[in-house]
């Protein structure tokens, strides 16, 4: 298996980065946003929970998206890797996916940093707004929140992975073919 994760603030492309590297190296795709976007319009009342809470920008508890990823490498367990975007966004959501990796006997081969400033990031996730149908992306204030919280809380995401000198820095700040490229190189690096 080969298990990657893209990390890095809110609009620094995760997302975009994301479908093109799964399509290219057939991962399956583990998007916390996502799965959490799924249950708000499913109405489940975890989706209810979440929502008030995405709503302020905040981070959702630990225990709701462990669950939900441990859910999901169980059921994707033929899968030739996955790629975790937006997931872990805490120190202990990284300790949990250690180890429910380890239960697997497989690991993070690999932790993509985007870098990205943050007036670009604002400007990106107001664009986004205007067709993604996220509140959480149409409001100046949240979006602020979430980046607030993302060096509050996520931030030291990057220092546990770089323990295991696992991390690659990336500048995010170029064109989306860009990027992409940069990155396959990287990882057409760590599979020769
Ligand atoms: P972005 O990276 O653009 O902020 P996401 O779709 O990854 O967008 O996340 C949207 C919101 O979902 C976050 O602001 C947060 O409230 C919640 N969320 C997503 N992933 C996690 C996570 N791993 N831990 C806690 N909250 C999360």
């Amino acid at each position: 298996m080969f298990n990657i994760i893209l990390f890095g603030p809110p609009g620094s492309g995760k997302g975009t980065q994301s479908q093109k590297l799964i399509e290219k190296y057939q991962l399956k795709h583990l998007s916390t946003g996502d799965l959490l976007r799924s249950e708000i319009a499913a109405k489940t009342p975890l989706g209810l929970e979440a929502k008030a809470i995405m709503d302020k920008g905040e981070l959702v508890p630990d225990e709701v998206v462990i669950g939900m990823i441990s859910t999901a490498l169980e059921n994707n367990m033929e899968a030739r890797g996955f790629l975790f975007d937006g997931f872990p966004r805490t120190t202990a959501q990284s300790e949990a996916l250690d180890k429910l990796l380890q239960l697997k006997h497989t690991e993070i081969n690999v932790v993509f940093s985007l870098d990205v400033s943050e007036e670009e990031l604002i400007k990106r996730i107001l664009h986004r707004g205007l067709t993604s149908g996220r509140s959480d992306d149409m409001n100046e204030q949240i979006i602020k929140a979430r980046i607030i919280e993302y060096h509050k809380k996520t931030s030291a995401v990057a220092a546990y992975y770089q323990q295991f000198n696992k991390v690659v820095q990336i500048k995010g700040g170029g064109t989306v073919e860009e990027i992409f490229s940069i990155l396959c190189k990287e990882i057409d690096n760590h599979l020769s």
